[in-house]
Formats: C-alpha cells, structure tokens, sequence
C-alpha cells in the first residue's frame, strides 16, 4: 500500500555504509572561477542550442544525442536509449566509490514567453498526437548544459578523484515517468551500482548560484485526483426540473477549501488544488455532469490518505445534498510520486564541502518544497541521493519581488528564464565540488 515508508527506512539504515567520511588529510577541491571561466562559451553555447530546440518526455532524440556527442568525446563509455531516450555515460578511474549524476532531459508543453532572443519557438506533437509549443520552462537545459561541463572538467582533471563516474541523461521527468523507466531498464543492474546519486535543480527563490540544500523529505507525494459530478441536464429557463451540476461543483470546490483549513493539521504540510473545472456548451442550458481535476500535495502515507478520504467523502456529500440522480465518481488515473528524501547524512556531508568550496553565505538550507520530482525513484531503489537547488534569479529582482510581494516567474512558466551565466557556472562548480568529494582518492 505504501512501499516508499519501508524504502525510506532502508534508505537511512544504508546511508552510511557505502561512502566512508572523509577525515581529514586529502584536501578539498573546487575548480576556480577561471577554470569555469575557461570552458564558459563552449557550454553557453550548448545552453542557447539546447534552450532553442526543446523536446518534450519520450521525445529527447536530439537532446540526448547532443549530450552522447560531448561525452564520447571526454572518453566516457556512453550507452544510449537506456528508458526509451536515456543515456548512460560511465568513466572508469580507478578503485574507490562509485557515484551518478543525474540530468533531466526533456521540456515542457508551454509557449515561451520569455522575449529572449533565442526563445524556443518549437511546436511539435504530444503523446496524444496534438500540435503544442514546448520549452524548457523547467531549466533542465541549465541543468544539462551545467552536467556537461561537470562531465568536461572532471574527465581533464582525472589525476583529481578516483572511482567510477556515471553520468545520467534522465528522459521523461515531467511525466514522472523517466526515472522508474532507467531503473526498470537495468540502470543499477546493467552499468555499476552507484553508492550516490545526485541531482541539482534550478530555483525561484535563491539568488543566481546559491545552493539549497534540506535534509531528509524535500519534495512531496503527488496525486491527480478527477471528480465527475452528475446532475439532471435541462433548459436553463427552468432549474426546477433540472439537478444543476455547475452548482454541484462549485460547492464541492468551496467545501475543498477545508480540508487544509478545517481537517489538516496544520503543522502536516498538505495542498489540495482544484487545477481544472469543464461543464456545459452554453449558457441556456443545465448540463448533464461537470469534471474536476484536482493536484493533491502531501508528505506521508497517513496524511494522504486522510486527504483523499477527505476529497471523495466532501464529493459524496455534496452530491447527496444536491440531490444528484447517482453517485461521483472519483478517479486517481495515475500512480502517485514518491516523495524525494535526501539522505540526511550525505546532504550534510555534501553540504560541509559545498561550504568549504563556494563560501558559507552561497549554501544554505532551503525549506521543503510541495512539488514533486521522479528523483524519489532512486533513493527508493535503494541507493541513498540528494537533489540539491541552485538559485537562478537575478538577486536585484529576487529583491524586489520580496518588496512588493509579486513572486518572480518560477519553474513552469512561460517566463521563466533563469539568469544564465553566474547560475551555470555556480552550477558546475558546485557538481563538480560534490563529486570530488565523494570520489576523492584516500
Ligand atoms: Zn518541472
Ligand atoms: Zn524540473
């Protein structure tokens, strides 16, 4: 019923065994400014590129054989259409761990509104065969062009670490489905099995370059919830011969609101978003039934199910009130998300380094966030991972926003454009710090 409880729990009993802490000695390394300086125009240009010619989940051809292309070339050993469009890209460098990072791959079904001068412009086909725009509206092509030049400087500085190093190209994880899709193709079985993976993603909320970091859950359980409401379909002149489903709804979205106001407790982090309302052609006539689809946010086994009882017996309710002819139906038409646990030993260990190389005031500890991210998938496998966050705002607008209180565009809108050139090279940076610090030669 709730498998990630007894995975989470494996995860924490085997944080420790497969890295040993560092204890002094071996002294810690970050590339300098002016190494990342050196290598700047070569992965900007990726970026623009990649930026310029988004694809969407299943879909990243392209993308991954840009990527291949750079890596083949560093002398990793690059195994492609690993999960559909995946890619895999290992270096061997001697005994010590093993260790993965993970990029996205893929964009998003959003117009770009960002005005930038290389603004994505593609349209292109959906799962479902319908013509939608794409763009990289959640920064994987700031993740993969910062990948690269991680790949770049740690393949020409080899005499730096010792172990084995797995790049990932990770497809599909706007679907959240690109994950569980590598895993179920061998990923931990077909290449070596990692004793980290990790992952950095672009945020809204931090400066260009800082780094967050949280311990533990970080990202929450997500489910999509669809209600069908059905009423009695009439002519609008005359609601007395009609059950009015419109109405129906719009209760049911009123009465929604308490379940987080009313029935959560409050120190139980839970969202219930009603994303989606379609009833009805015309005014002049009751329609038969009205959908609703719901976002549902929570952390834990226990409080999501309390929701969901919450959801359909609010629904159930309603309707009964309502006088519906028959009952709602409420449908969870996918698997839900794991939540993504850092693993609280290395997100700290990973934390110390950062410090050490990029300067107390540049990492720092980020609360949880309630969106998802398919990252859980490799901590559920058994392997203890960190997703850590890179601020990609411009800290005069991030200064602004908090004055007047209008947010900055975040991940997933057709505005947002992460500050490019300080986030990317931070971003590298701060990879290339954490994989030395897990793959230093003792
Ligand atoms: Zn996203
Ligand atoms: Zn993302």
């Amino acid at each position: 019923m709730n498998p990630w409880r007894l995975s989470l729990a494996l995860t924490i009993a085997i944080a420790t065994a497969g890295l040993s802490a560092q204890t002094g000695g071996t002294p810690w390394t970050t590339p300098t400014l002016a190494e990342v300086n050196a290598i700047y125009a070569d992965i900007e240009a990726l970026y623009i590129d990649l930026h310029r010619n988004p694809e969407l989940a299943f879909q990243e051809t392209q993308t991954a054989a840009k990527l291949t292309r750079r890596v083949e070339a560093l002398g990793f050993d690059v195994a492609t259409g690993v999960g559909r469009t995946g890619i895999v890209a290992v270096m061997k460098n001697g005994a010590g761990p093993t260790v993965m990072l993970r990029t996205e791959l893929d964009a998003l079904p959003v117009g770009e509104k960002t005005g930038l001068p290389f603004a994505s412009t593609v349209v292109t086909k959906n799962a479902s065969g319908q013509s939608t725009p794409v763009m990289h509206a959640c920064g994987h092509d700031l993740h993969m062009s910062a990948w690269a030049g991680t790949a770049r400087l740690m393949a020409e500085h080899r005499d730096r670490w010792r172990g084995t190093l797995i790049m990932i190209g990770q497809p599909a994880e706007e679907s959240g489905s690109g994950a569980s899709a590598m895993l179920n193709d061998g990923l931990f079985t077909r290449f070596p099995r990692p004793d980290a993976v990790l992952s950095l993603h672009d945020d809204d909320t931090m400066p260009s370059g800082t780094i967050g970091y949280h311990p533990g859950l970080f990202r929450a359980i997500s489910d999509t919830v669809v209600i069908t409401v059905y009423g009695r379909g009439g002519h609008a002149a005359m609601p007395h011969n009609t059950v009015d489903p419109v109405v129906l709804a719009a209760r049911i979205v009123l009465t929604l609101q308490t379940v987080v106001s009313r029935e959560n407790n409050p120190v139980d982090p839970v969202v219930v978003t009603v994303g989606s309302i379609h009833g009805g052609t015309v005014g002049n006539v009751v329609p038969d039934e009205v959908q609703l689809q719901l976002s549902v946010r929570t952390y834990t086994p226990e409080v999501r199910a309390r929701t969901l009882a919450a959801i359909r017996r609010i629904a159930k309710g309603e309707a009964d009130a309502a006088g519906a002819p028959r009952g709602p139906q409420v449908d969870l038409p996918f698997p839900s998300s794991a939540p993504v646990y850092n693993d609280p030993v290395l997100t700290l260990r990973l934390a110390g380094a950062l410090k050490k190389g990029l300067g107390d005031a540049n990492v720092v500890e980020m609360p949880q966030k309630m969106t998802s991210e398919d990252f859980a998938e490799y901590g559920l496998a058994g392997v203890p991972s960190v997703l850590l966050h890179i601020g990609a705002v411009n800290p005069a607008n991030l200064a602004a926003a908090r004055q007047t209180g209008i947010p900055v565009p975040a991940p997933h809108s057709p505005e947002w454009a992460p500050e490019r050139e300080p986030t990317i090279k931070a971003a590298i940076r701060a990879e290339v710090t954490a994989l030395l610090e897990l793959l230093r030669g003792n």
